[in-house]
């Protein structure tokens, strides 16, 4: 069965109350009726509920940036799953680069952070990709490789099926540089097939790849076209709904 394409827009630390609902709102007025591509937007936390009402009851789902591993209790600061699906959350991305790079999240803690959002019922957005540095010292396979094994340690099978893994290289994030559709691919093959290797080829062929750094509206297409490139998790081109739904629309 073909996979329907998953376009995310992560919002990251931008926007205001009210600038996160009107966002909401023209992006749902413009792709909230589709069906062709499933759509999610991922707002900082705080505005988490007043995007829920901006979409209202069309198509597009609701995703957090970020989750803690614990349920409840003292973790100052913390968000635990079961919080966001309280609030309406369907998806939780997790691992993402910036998490990784910035804040210092280890293979370990992402791996802890996906065990617990899919027992708590929420659909994992997990990040994986090379720094600059990696890329030329050649170690890319090497180091998204150990991040897909150590991240999806002890989801099984049928969990899996619940994952969309996001290929980021972290050198096209935010940068304005992005992946050729090629280099793209290279690395979504590699993914698709360490996938067969822990699970089996059903599972591998079901889940969805997303490709995230600098994907615009203008690119999306050629990137979207390529075999194993389900779909884009966007970062900046997410604040502009017209672009965002540009991106989307690409992928019809
Ligand atoms: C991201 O935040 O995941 C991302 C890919 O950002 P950008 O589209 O701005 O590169």
């Amino acid at each position: 069965m073909a996979r329907k394409l998953f376009v995310a827009g992560n919002w990251k630390m931008n926007t205001s109350l009210a600038a996160a609902k009107a966002l909401a709102s023209e992006v749902a007025s413009l792709v909230g009726a589709q069906d062709a591509v499933d759509v999610a937007l991922c707002p900082p936390f705080v505005y988490l509920p007043a995007v829920k009402e901006a979409i209202g009851g069309g198509k597009i789902a609701l995703g957090a940036q970020n989750m803690f591993y614990e349920n409840d209790g003292a973790f100052t600061g913390e968000i635990s799953g079961a919080m966001l699906k309280d609030i309406g959350c369907r998806y939780v991305i997790l691992g993402h680069s910036e998490r990784r790079h910035v804040i210092g999240e280890s293979d370990e803690i992402i791996n802890r952070k996906m065990l617990k959002a899919i027992s708590d019922g929420l659909l994992p957005i997990f990040c994986v990709g090379e720094l600059l540095a990696e890329r030329e010292a050649d170690q890319t396979m090497e180091v998204v490789r150990r991040q897909v094994q150590v991240g999806l340690e002890g989801v099984s099978a049928t969990d899996m099926l619940k994952v969309t893994v996001a290929y980021e290289p972290v050198w096209a994030i935010g940068t304005g540089k992005t992946a050729t559709p090629e280099q793209a691919q290279e690395v979504h093959a590699m993914i698709r097939g360490l996938l067969v290797n822990m699970y089996d080829k059903t599972v591998a062929e079901a889940v969805r790849i997303q490709y995230g750094g600098s994907v615009k509206a203008s690119n999306a297409a050629d990137l979207l076209g390529r075999p194993d490139i389900d779909g884009a998790l966007v970062g900046g081109a997410s604040l502009k709904a017209a672009d965002f739904a540009g991106i989307v629309n690409a992928g019809k």
